[in-house]
């Protein structure tokens, strides 16, 4: 698969599932990547790797920090389906990344990574046709944090998005 049919799939996926929060363990699944709760210290978020055992038919699997809050275990699932979709030839033994998202490949790389994030959890119609909602209501409706939001609203005007 490559990175055009993945943005497809993910596409295809949001315009079926419109009313939100956004199923990001139904959106992993539905590219082939099982998902995995972790036992980690809290400055680890996640990992994406190869995994023949665990992996799903794309051959890949997801581990969040179980110890993380429901809208960052959320959001670290999102950042790492967008290494998949995005980065899966830049994956090699599995990207590690620690609590700020940083995983040792080049910062613009990861900040794609968030951007796709941010896309998947906080769909630009939907997010464009509520701006009259408080940050409060955006986030409980998209069941992200505060902060997330906020960064998207900063965004939502410069349309840079993956997924339209
Ligand atoms: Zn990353």
């Amino acid at each position: 698969m490559d990175m055009r049919e993945k943005l497809q799939i993910v596409g295809l996926y949001m315009s079926m599932h419109e009313t939100p929060p956004i199923n990001v363990v139904g959106l992993a699944n539905r590219l082939g990547i099982k998902v995995y709760e972790a036992d980690w210290p809290s400055t680890i978020s996640g990992k994406i790797q190869k995994d023949r055992e665990k992996g799903g038919h794309s051959g890949f699997a997801i581990f969040v920090n179980k110890s993380h809050s429901r809208n960052r275990r959320r959001f670290t699932i999102a950042h790492e389906v967008a290494h998949f979709v995005l980065h899966e030839d830049l994956i090699g033994d599995g990207v590690f990344d620690d609590a700020l998202y940083r995983s040792g490949l080049p910062n613009k790389i990861e900040q794609q990574a968030n951007g796709l994030a941010a896309d998947i959890l906080m769909p630009y119609q939907i997010v464009q046709a509520n701006l009259d909602m408080s940050i409060d209501a955006l986030a409980d409706m998209f069941d992200v944090s505060t902060a997330a939001i906020t960064a998207r609203l900063s965004t939502v005007s410069s349309a840079g998005s993956f997924v339209s």
